[in-house]
């Protein structure tokens, strides 16, 4: 198996990392995981943008163009012949030895950045089945738009949610839900599709950002407004987004059902439109 370190084409376990990288040291960096369908990237420039920001934000100067990356992850799914699957890529701002909290002037790091390639076939069961969530506090902190290697809060909170029986966790933060684990989450009320807004509380989804687009397009009324714990009684359907699950129904919370248990409507209509936007974007 392939990957790309610093730039570079070498078998993956041939990579090696100091214990004086800072992505080691502090989770002082950034990921990001790309869907590719039928060997094909999917919105790879909303996540390179989403990357890029996410750098600005934390005075990291990325060591590459988006067409470099774009062409060095193409060169990867070729090497690594991958059909459907995904790639995770991570960058970390480097090495400081000994390890020192103040960020190093850029000129005295180089960022330290790989790619490798996961096969992995879309999440149909889940899809179709849904899963079942719990609603625990959002412990993070307050820089959730971020996508930071350091994930100890998600971690938490899934871990909380498995070890009491559910199969993730939806967040709620001074009483307003924010999103799940490792996915944005979407309530429908009389018809309404409802999402937190973009922010500092949550991480701005490539996949959420298609589905608003699509529900617009087609139609469905979408309200970008923090939605409190207390109209949770008043669901007809939830599901939650990222580009590996797609979308996903969740069917019940904390041990209550919503409507029938089934996938919803709307659920299901954005799935096929989901879909669809995949198959024409090729
Ligand atoms: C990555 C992530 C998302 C959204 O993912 P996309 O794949 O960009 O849709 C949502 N929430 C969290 C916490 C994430 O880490």
């Amino acid at each position: 198996m392939n990957a790309i370190f610093n730039g570079q084409l070498i078998p993956k376990d041939e990579i090696t990392i100091s214990p004086d990288d800072r992505g080691y040291h502090f989770g002082d960096g950034l990921y990001e995981v790309v869907r590719v369908y039928d060997q094909q990237m999917f919105m790879f420039s909303e996540h390179f943008d989403r990357l890029k920001v996410g750098a600005e934000k934390i005075h990291l100067t990325l060591p590459f163009e988006k067409h470099e990356l774009q062409e060095q992850f193409q060169q990867l799914i070729q090497k690594n012949h991958v059909s459907e699957g995904e790639i995770y890529f991570q960058i970390s701002r480097g090495i400081v030895s000994p390890r020192q909290h103040l960020i190093p002037n850029s000129k005295k790091t180089t960022p330290i950045y790989l790619a490798y390639t996961i096969p992995i076939e879309r999440p149909v069961a889940m899809q179709k089945n849904g899963i079942r969530a719990t609603v625990i506090e959002d412990t993070r902190w307050l820089h959730c738009d971020i996508k930071s290697l350091s994930l100890i809060g998600n971690i938490l909170s899934l871990d909380e949610a498995a070890r009491k029986g559910f199969d993730d966790a939806i967040l709620q933060r001074d009483g307003k839900i924010t999103e799940a684990s490792a996915s944005n989450v979407w309530f429908v009320v009389d018809d309404i599709l409802y999402t937190h807004p973009d922010g500092n509380l949550v991480l701005p989804g490539i996949t959420k950002m298609q589905i608003l687009k699509l529900a617009r397009a087609n139609g469905l009324k979408v309200c970008e407004t923090p939605f409190s714990v207390t109209q949770l009684d008043k669901i007809t359907e939830c599901f939650i987004s990222n580009s590996i699950y797609e979308i996903v129904p969740v069917i019940s919370i904390d041990g209550k059902q919503i409507a029938d248990g089934q996938c919803g409507a709307i659920t299901k209509k954005l799935q096929t439109l989901y879909i669809d936007s995949i198959r024409t974007s090729h």
